[in-house]
């Protein structure tokens, strides 16, 4: 492969160490040692916003805090541009549970890389870059995704303020404890009219681009979802004493329905389909169940191939609970629809990763990630990085500095283009 060490991929390799090293320090900023835990709200990730904020001033940014908490660095156009447009380099330092080191924070981390690129250079751009820090994206505390782009975006839901934490304290209270104003959170809806475009870098969370031995890749969307939840009642009795011709049992119903969603899974090209959760009562060793609950999550990025699984899975419920007398209720659940990204930004990063000499490979996204929301209000793309063995939401997440100047070598390029461009359309 030809990696022909440009002078834009030599300072990308040590703004990579230095990304590195500032996951290793936000690591630190965790509820629990040994272990990084950070949710939204906690004072460690008050004092993670607090290394990123010093970071993007020393990179010659402005920074604000918006109402919900979202930190915002900025990096101003050329004074010689009049009315010059955003374009956004987004990511998130909340993490789940005992998570690993570059979900999210590689994203924010990219954007801080990309402006002292610029900085040390004495340059800059036709447009103004932001780099937008969420705050909340897994959801872990008030179990609801993108809490953080959600009002930039001006698509949050004012009813999502009363939801509850485990210890019942409301989203609403978690907000101004965090220093935000849960009245205010409409003010930072973004205007679409000043903004020109939205990148994540996230680490792939997927064995692909290691696969392929490749360190970054387009990511053509971010897939669909369909969710449902399945119950089946049957009749409760004794183990040992209903012969088994005679039963009712709702477990081996749902038995019979997870190995069908595997199936069923199985049978599309990118189809994934899961039963996760599964609760069976009454739940003792000795009793037959007669009531079952499960989960169903389905994701693929054509919504016909969705609809086309709920369906086929649909008949089976019905056929199973027909065969085995079994009241089979379906519920469908909340999902959500894919998220494309935009063609001509698509395009751009095509060509600056073929700039750096790297083959194109174009991923989509089977997990959810800001670009959703922020699809609403401008054209969005991601840029995939290889993670070793696919691992994320663990501790054993891994990157290398190589693959991370990749990144930010055609995250460089990228901005170059997309600048020249916005120049040219001026004329
Ligand atoms: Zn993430």
């Amino acid at each position: 492969m030809s990696t022909s060490p440009t002078s834009s991929t030599s300072t990308a390799r040590s703004r990579a160490d230095r990304i590195t090293e500032r996951c290793d320090l936000l690591a630190r900023e965790s509820a629990e040692d040994g272990k990084i835990t950070r949710l939204y709200g906690t004072p460690e990730l008050r004092a993670a916003r607090d290394l990123l904020q010093g970071w993007m001033r020393a990179a010659g940014m402005t920074t604000r805090i918006d109402h919900a908490g979202n930190l915002i660095g900025r990096y101003e156009a050329a004074s010689t541009v009049a009315d010059a447009k955003t374009f956004i380099i987004g990511g998130h330092w909340d993490s789940v549970r005992d998570a690993g080191r570059y979900d999210g924070t590689l994203g924010v981390l990219s954007g801080i890389a990309a402006v002292e690129g610029l900085q040390e250079a004495g340059s800059r751009l036709d447009v103004a870059i932001e780099v937008m820090a969420f705050a909340d994206e897994e959801g872990v505390r008030f179990h609801t995704a993108f809490l953080g782009s959600s009002p930039v975006a001006g698509s949050f839901d004012p009813a999502w303020l009363a939801m509850t934490d485990d210890e019942g304290i409301t989203l609403g209270e978690a907000i101004l404890e965090f220093g935000g104003d849960p009245d205010r959170l409409v003010d930072d809806a973004l205007d679409p009219d000043d903004v020109l475009g939205f990148i994540e870098v996230h680490i792939e969370q997927g064995p692909v681009l290691q696969d392929r031995d490749v360190p970054v890749a387009v990511v053509t969307g971010i897939t669909g979802s369909a969710r449902a939840e399945i119950e089946f009642t049957g009749i409760a009795g004794h183990a040992g004493t209903i012969p088994m011709t005679l039963r009712r049992d709702a477990l081996t119903g749902s038995a019979e329905l997870i190995l069908a969603v595997e199936r069923v899974g199985r049978s599309v090209e990118g189809l994934v389909a899961t039963v996760g959760k599964l609760e069976a009562e009454p739940g003792a060793s000795n009793v037959v169940a007669g009531h079952t609950r499960q989960t169903l999550d389905l994701r693929h990025p054509d919504p016909d191939v969705r609809a086309r699984a709920i369906d086929e899975l649909n008949e089976v419920v019905r056929e199973i609970g027909e065969r085995r007398s079994l009241e089979a209720v379906w519920h469908d659940s909340p999902g959500f629809a894919e998220t494309p990204s935009d063609p001509a930004l698509n395009q751009a990063l095509r060509d600056a990763i073929e700039g750096e000499g790297y083959p194109v490979v174009e991923l989509f996204s089977g997990a959810g990630h800001d670009a959703v929301t922020m699809a609403a209000i401008t054209p969005v793309t991601m840029m995939f990085v290889r993670c070793k063995d696919g691992i994320s939401h663990n501790p054993a997440e891994s990157v290398t500095v190589d693959d991370v100047a990749a990144a930010i070598a055609v995250l460089d390029r990228l901005l170059g283009s997309i600048a020249s461009t916005a120049a040219t359309a001026k004329v």
